[in-house]
């Protein structure tokens, strides 16, 4: 990876010399957001590309405690020397996949020794699917001890020389198969178990297990649109130990029940709930979208009959992977009517006369209709 020749890796990320790795990472997470290729898509690409870089450079080296000191004290060229062997900056997408997941999942290699993956479910709410959210998640998991750096030992004197295999982790065991016959093999040392060194005093905080509980602070990133049940990915989150590559941290996107709005995927249902009088003469009405936006209900030339369903185009989900001109799928929204449960008498002679018929069970109002008893099924 090239980053800018002379960058000064503290102003890259705007943060003092005596930045804090919390305030570092704060500060890396800001920067990539903003100048991930994703967001930079029109015109300034290359430039914002280059930032994204450098800023994934200066994190990589400002967050780690050794490559910090080297560049403290001999900067940019003291950092190459002792990387020396082509090992380099690492591919700057991965890193940001461990703050904001979904990175290229890493083919891994079969004598890999990699911890278990880590599965949570984040229940999000559909407000939050139709809008995106960036979530801060505090992840309790399983660090390797920071104080012996995974030795299990007080110090690095501490950690000796196994007397009973000189070191070689293996003994030359001599099997007699017959007199003044004998069979050679090999056995891993059962006194260090084959690790050829033996702790003499354990380290303080982890007590020798080499690892203690600790946590990270990830951001889950909820794109507008996301689907129920997909999965963040977060490449090696998930609890550390000695000696093993630790698994992914997955999480899988829940949706929360909504009280108004129901989502089949880019589609939204809502129902709603109109007088008679609606019904029958029209209305003007608004509901509230999931971002808060008022949504225009209008129905003016005809009957709206229960049940019916009225298609808003471009009112549903945002449709992910649609960047630019961002599309939408459609909502539908289905009425029900709430009848009113009497009328009064004026109302019911004005229905009547409406209707140009005359209600049974009402006294003659003007007597120019006659009564009639309407006889269904007449024809059995
Ligand atoms: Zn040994
Ligand atoms: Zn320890």
């Amino acid at each position: 990876m090239v980053a800018a020749v002379g960058a000064d890796y503290y102003q890259v990320l705007g943060v003092s010399r005596t930045a804090t790795v919390k305030e570092i990472k704060k500060q890396y997470k800001v920067l990539s957001k903003k100048y991930h290729p994703d967001k930079n898509q029109n015109g300034n690409d290359k430039e914002a590309h280059d930032k994204f870089v450098e800023v994934a450079a200066a994190y990589e080296v400002l967050s780690d405690s050794e490559k910090r000191s080297i560049y403290d004290r001999y900067g940019e060229e003291g950092l190459k020397q002792q990387q020396g062997q082509g090992q380099g900056f690492h591919d700057p997408f991965d890193i940001f996949a461990q703050f904001f997941g979904g990175g290229h999942r890493h083919q891994h290699a079969e004598q890999e020794r990699r911890g278990p993956e880590m599965r949570l479910e984040l229940e999000v709410t559909l407000e939050e699917l139709y809008s995106g959210k960036s979530i801060e998640i505090e992840v309790s998991k399983q660090i390797v001890c920071p104080h012996c750096n995974g030795s299990g030992a007080r110090s690095s004197e501490d950690v000796v020389t196994c007397s009973t295999c000189q070191g070689h982790g293996v003994r030359i065991v001599k099997h007699m198969l017959a007199p003044g016959m004998f069979q050679q093999f090999r056995q891993t040392c059962d006194q260090c178990g084959g690790q050829g060194k033996t702790i003499r005093a354990h380290c303080p905080v982890c007590e020798g297990t080499k690892v203690q509980r600790g946590s990270e602070q990830l951001t889950v990133v909820i794109e507008p649109g996301l689907a129920d049940g997909s999965t963040i990915v977060f490449d090696r989150e998930a609890d550390e130990g000695p000696d093993v590559i630790p698994g992914d941290v997955v999480f899988e996107i829940r949706t929360r029940p909504h009280s108004t709005f129901e989502r089949r995927q880019h589609s939204l249902y809502t129902y709603v709930t109109i007088t008679l009088e609606q019904a029958l003469l029209g209305f003007d009405l608004e509901i509230k979208h999931l971002d808060g936006k008022p949504i225009k209900l209008t129905r003016g030339e005809s009957i709206t009959p229960y049940g019916y369903v009225q298609t808003m185009k471009g009112q549903g989900m945002p449709i992910k992977g649609s960047r630019g001109d961002q599309q939408y799928g459609d909502l539908f929204v289905e009425y029900k009517i709430a009848f009113p449960e009497t009328f009064s008498k004026d109302q019911r002679s004005l229905l009547a006369t409406a209707f140009g018929v005359q209600a049974p069970f009402d006294e003659t109002i003007q007597g120019s209709i006659p009564r009639q008893q309407q006889v269904l099924h007449d024809e059995m």
